[in-house]
């Protein structure tokens, strides 16, 4: 009998979910018995779990990754015109919401080899109208947190997490300890949409946050700002975590670590694959993080991107470019103070990166079948 090839996929989230169905059925059928599908117990106990699992005091459920950071920045008390500086090179949602609220997004360039935030951009962005840094932890490892902390400390500033890639990673201080990604600025953002390291099987977030009067008023803010029922004292939004997505998830909590393990055995396969291959630099690790790998990301250097892709695809091997166009070169974010060249390294990047198939799945048969298409590529 002919041997069955899976579909290679960016994410195979069918194969993990085939791992824990047995459970994961039983908790949906669980739910719907019990009919308490918001704010249900599973709701409370998934927050728990997580608040014990980052080691953080306060996490508030709420209905996605994007409405976290706008709750997050609502419960802050920034006005309009407030700047806001975050990186250039990300998903959008980061500076959507910023825009939304009314504050002005400064965007700044990130660091070629990690991909993440460059402090020094973020210091020289700063003016007396900054009120928040907004580093993003892309691709699954930490911004330069230390740094960006002591800046914020030294102009005032509040820090907004944006965790949504990065879910379990691991700070490092100098002095040696460690802290979880979005448990280290005044407030912490992540998603659980499916395809992230921590996904639900639909839409979902959370907000972190170690201070007691800042997380009462993130829950206010995300109950249509009601202090007590029927009682509204500010305006807030509706932002829920339903209760089948949290028992989900209070499953998929307990893989998280495991999960991370699996991303980072392909990463170092990827890796030893493509070292020192004169047209592919692979990702880069900062010494403060640990890497949970949400991405493995290529730079091209001397590459025919299209063609590469092209090749890849008649391999059938997918291959995704995050990000294709820098967010200051975006219609909806096009500004007068930004023009093409502004941010090089950001520019380069979208011109030259390519993200391979990257999750929990992939086995070394396949991460062979893929990193040898890789390399016949340059050999044909
Ligand atoms: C996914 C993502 C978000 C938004 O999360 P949603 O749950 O899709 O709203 C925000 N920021 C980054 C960096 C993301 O990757």
């Amino acid at each position: 009998m002919e041997k069955v090839i899976k579909k290679i996929q960016m994410v195979d989230l069918k194969s993990q979910y085939e791992k824990i169905k047995t459970e994961v059925d039983v908790a949906i059928q669980s739910v719907l018995d019990n009919t308490a599908f918001i704010n249900g117990p599973e709701v409370k106990a998934f927050q728990v779990e997580l608040e014990k699992y980052l080691d953080v005091k306060h996490v508030v459920p709420c209905a996605n990754g994007t409405d976290a950071l706008q709750i997050a920045m609502m419960a802050l008390d920034l006005k309009p015109g407030d700047e806001v500086i975050t990186a250039d090179f990300t998903y959008v949602a980061t500076a959507e919401v910023i825009a939304l609220l009314g504050l002005k997004p400064v965007l700044v360039d990130v660091i070629p080899d990690t991909f993440e935030i460059d402090v020094n951009a973020i210091e020289k962005a700063i003016t007396p109208k900054t009120k928040a840094i907004v580093p993003v932890h892309l691709f699954g490892q930490c911004a330069d947190m230390e740094a960006i902390m002591a800046l914020a400390k030294k102009h005032n500033l509040y820090v907004i997490e944006d965790t949504a890639q990065a879910i379990g990673a691991e700070y490092k201080f100098a002095n040696g300890t460690t802290k979880k990604a979005g448990t280290i600025g005044t407030v912490g953002c992540t998603s659980f949409f499916p395809s992230k390291n921590l996904g639900c099987y639909g839409d979902g977030g959370a907000i972190f946050t170690n201070d007691d009067a800042l997380a009462s008023k993130i829950r206010i803010i995300a109950n249509h700002g009601q202090s007590a029922q029927y009682i509204h004292d500010s305006i807030g939004v509706n932002s829920r975590l339903d209760s089948i997505q949290a028992a989900i998830l209070r499953i998929k909590l307990r893989d998280l670590d495991t999960y991370a393990f699996a991303r980072n055995k392909a990463a170092s396969f990827y890796d030893k694959a493509f070292a020192n291959h004169p047209n592919l630099k692979t990702p880069a690790r900062a010494n403060f993080s640990n890497h949970v790998f949400h991405q493995y990301t290529l730079q091209l250097n001397g590459v025919d991107r299209n063609a590469f892709r092209e090749f890849l695809a008649s391999k059938e091997i997918p291959a995704m470019i995050y990000y294709p166009i820098p967010l200051h070169l975006q219609k909806a974010y096009l500004d007068v103070r930004y023009k093409a060249g502004d941010f090089p390294v950001t520019e380069k990047l979208c011109a030259t990166v390519i993200s391979l198939p990257m999750h929990t799945e992939l086995d070394e048969e396949t991460l062979k079948y893929i990193t040898d298409s890789v390399l016949e590529f340059f050999n044909k």
